[in-house]
């Protein structure tokens, strides 16, 4: 496992409910979603063109990708196939013609330079990426293609053919279905570390990355077992985002706490601008939302609800969910827990369960929670216990009404404005300039992005290395959301006796001038 020492591994999820709607054991995932009863109509509509599919329409291109996938292409079961797109009303389509033969979806920040969508590639092994023109060249030679353009493009290398025109063709008459079964790999995703969706029908805007969790469970799975529109914007944009919630009547949208910071600080000339009086909810997940935020929000948008959920990439949506405008009122907290899951605190030196409001760390267990690290048992005995409790890194308390409350994150992990940026990473990177002797990268904290990486770094002897240069060394070699953007010299970094870094205390130094 190429980059065990950061966790940046790929995650393997059951092919099994993830959606918090009743369980049933006998159904594989996407016959599970489209057993679903349902009224809607329009399944997804794109931004851009305004291009849209029916719920029909959805399931006919889903049977004919499947079908050509298995048949032109050879997909077989327990076959991996990448997905390397923005958000595109293709992507859902994509995802539920490779579940349902049984074979596995993965996908990769499309932000990621071409040497990290590389590595990612390497441990996956995908035999078909399915991307754009654009994207292409952030692939390895070799591996095949099939563009989700709609404009017929040229193909530059192994281009098996455009999922436009695989919806164009005649069924075959038999429906391909692999024997599918509820515990096999359904989706494999990228997570560097350690959402039930509303039933209420609605329409949507979909402005998060489908190749997150957050956006490939919620709009390529769970919007459509429920029923709603979804209009996709490829990439979040505030004026397109509020274009689209004005022109398509939309009444949720789903976001992450740096985004409500930009609505609040510019309420004014967005409220000038659009009209947002079909907009009901907003959901709120990905990293914590301050009480400051909320508040800011409500009085901003006093029509409009939000309803925070908190989960991570390894419980599939798992975790906690707000889900009425009483509880939404209630400051700090991401709700009940999902249905399905069971929790417990535990504290992290002694081991030892913790009672009603003790914080400690929160464990979960359910359907929901993923299988494992991929090819990684260390990592995933670590994080996973014998009994399925998932360990999630993250100090929580559940107060006596069983509302879990987020209080620090035990674990690594760095959240800058929603995305993933694992400190070891960023950490190998720098001990490779020859000016330095070691580093250790933290989370500062930041209003708007919420965090962003800092480094410590001590310098070799003479060595004048500065800010800027560190800045610069790494910001050359990583996806833009992963830059260091604050540098601190130090004589040594403090490490416990068995050589850890002590991120916390540099975590303590940094904050303690704030
Ligand atoms: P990811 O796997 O990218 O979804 O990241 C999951 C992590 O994001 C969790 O383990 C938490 O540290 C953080 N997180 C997600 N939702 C919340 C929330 N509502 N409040 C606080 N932290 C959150």
């Amino acid at each position: 496992q190429q980059v065990a020492s950061a966790k940046q591994t790929r995650l393997s999820t059951p092919n099994a409910n993830p959606l918090g709607l009743p369980a049933n054991p006998s159904l594989d995932v996407t016959t599970f979603i489209s057993s679903q009863p349902h009224r809607g109509t329009t399944a997804f509509i794109d931004a851009a063109t305004g291009h849209s599919l029916s719920f029909s329409d959805l399931w006919r291109a889903v049977d004919r990708v499947a079908e050509c996938l298995h048949h032109d292409v050879g997909i077989r079961r327990g076959d991996v196939v990448l997905i390397l797109s923005p958000n595109s009303i293709y992507i859902p389509i994509v995802c539920l013609s490779v579940m349902s033969l049984g074979a596995v979806v993965t996908t990769a920040n499309t932000l990621n330079t071409a040497g990290e969508i590389s590595r990612q590639i390497a441990d996956s092994n995908p035999t078909l990426a399915f991307t754009t023109v654009q994207l292409a060249s952030k692939l390895p030679v070799g591996i095949s293609i099939v563009l989700t353009e709609e404009e017929r493009v040229e193909p530059t290398r192994g281009v098996v053919g455009a999922v436009s025109e695989m919806m164009k063709k005649e069924p075959r008459g038999k429906r391909v279905r692999d024997r599918v079964h509820q515990d096999d790999t359904a989706v494999m995703l990228y997570s560097s570390g350690t959402t039930g969706p509303s039933k209420v029908h609605g329409t949507f805007i979909c402005t998060v990355p489908m190749f997150h969790t957050y956006g490939l469970l919620t709009f390529a799975m769970a919007s459509v077992a429920i029923g709603s529109t979804v209009v996709i914007l490829k990439r979040f944009e505030l004026n397109d985002m509020m274009a689209a919630v004005e022109k398509y009547k939309a009444t949720t949208l789903l976001l992450v706490p740096p985004v409500l910071v930009t609505m609040v600080n510019e309420a004014d000339s967005i409220k000038a601008k659009y009209d947002l009086s079909s907009l009901k909810t907003v959901r709120c997940g990905g990293a914590p939302l301050s009480k400051e935020v909320t508040e800011g929000f409500l009085e901003k948008y006093p029509t409009v609800n939000i309803f925070q959920a908190y989960a991570l990439t390894e419980s599939n949506g798992g975790g906690a969910f707000i889900d009425t405008v009483e509880d939404s009122r209630r400051f700090g907290t991401s709700g009940p827990l999902t249905s399905d899951v069971e929790a417990r605190i535990v504290d992290p030196h002694t081991g030892r369960f913790l009672g009603i409001n003790q914080t400690g760390e929160l464990w979960l267990k359910g359907p929901t929670i993923a299988k494992g690290y991929f090819k990684n048992q260390e990592a995933t005995n670590e994080t996973i216990n014998a009994e399925g409790w998932l360990k999630t890194g993250d100090l929580c308390y559940i107060y006596e009404d069983g509302f879990v409350f987020a209080v620090d994150r035990l674990k690594e992990l760095i959240k800058y404005k929603g995305y993933q940026v694992p400190p070891a990473e960023l950490e190998s990177l720098l001990i490779t300039h020859p000016d330095i002797l070691d580093a250790a990268v933290i989370p500062f904290p930041d209003k708007e992005a919420g965090q962003y990486p800092m480094a410590y770094v001590t310098r070799k002897v003479e060595s004048n290395l500065s800010e800027k240069q560190v800045i610069e060394f790494i910001s050359k070699q990583v996806a833009p959301y992963k830059k260091i953007r604050k540098v601190a010299f130090i004589n040594s970094i403090p490490k416990t006796a068995s050589g850890k870094t002590l991120r916390k205390d540099l975590i303590k130094l940094a904050t303690s001038k704030l």
